[in-house]
């Protein structure tokens, strides 16, 4: 990954509503398209989670959590919508944090200690969520009946993160090179060169918008013969 630049993470940012389709699930692993709740980073940012209520659809589509959780958390949240909110904003939090903390990893800069304790925290709170059960025959680690914490779907990203993600070799760990795009993936392909998300939305797009930048260098140099 030479020649690209680290994006710039300060552009205004739409929140807008959103219904989770299978599209929007390419990143190899939840945690990834968990911080890929905020597309096009690189241009237009639009960050799909405009409530509590649409995190916990989110961590259903991707089957982050037993269901019976899922549902004390959106009760939870209808009876105490500010603490619900409180926890959406530490999830956004977390979420930029692992934007940061990847793309640092692919562009092969330092991670803060900020970067780390706050991801530490939030692994830490999710192994103390589970419970060890024995079970026919095997040690298993399960969410724990009172888990239903707020911050619980956080946590989980975290522990994903350190589990199963940041343990990946790094080069295996990319950014879509599509326009408007940002999208955070695991590149599991047999020659590791996958570019972008999705080869048929910002592949084609990448492409068809080099192709034009040919063609109009070469009409711009046809008229200056
Ligand atoms: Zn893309």
């Amino acid at each position: 990954m030479k020649n690209c630049q680290p994006m710039q993470s300060r552009l205004p940012v739409t929140i807008e509503s959103h219904q989770f389709r299978n599209r929007d699930i390419i990143g190899g692993d939840p945690a990834l398209d968990f911080v890929n709740t905020v597309t096009g980073r690189d241009q237009s940012p639009r960050d799909w989670l405009d409530s509590y209520m649409r995190l916990l659809e989110w961590a259903a589509f991707v089957h982050l959590l037993p269901e019976r959780i899922l549902r004390t958390l959106a009760q939870k949240g209808r009876v105490e919508p500010r603490a619900a909110a409180a926890a959406l904003a530490r999830a956004k939090e977390l979420r930029e944090t692992l934007f940061a903390l990847i793309t640092g990893i692919v562009y092969g800069s330092v991670p803060t200690k900020a970067m780390l304790a706050l991801l530490r925290e939030h692994w830490i709170a999710a192994i103390n969520a589970h419970e060890l059960r024995f079970d026919d025959g095997r040690v298993v680690a399960e969410l724990r009946n009172d888990a239903a914490d707020f911050d619980l779907i956080a946590s989980m990203i975290a522990y994903r993160m350190v589990e199963h993600v940041l343990p990946l070799p790094k080069d295996r760990l990319r950014i879509c090179q599509g326009p408007n795009c940002s999208w955070l993936f695991i590149d599991s392909s047999k020659a590791g060169r996958r570019r972008w998300c999705d080869m048929a939305v910002c592949g084609n797009a990448a492409k068809s918008r080099r192709f034009y930048a040919r063609s109009r260098q070469r009409r711009k140099s046809r008229r200056d013969e």
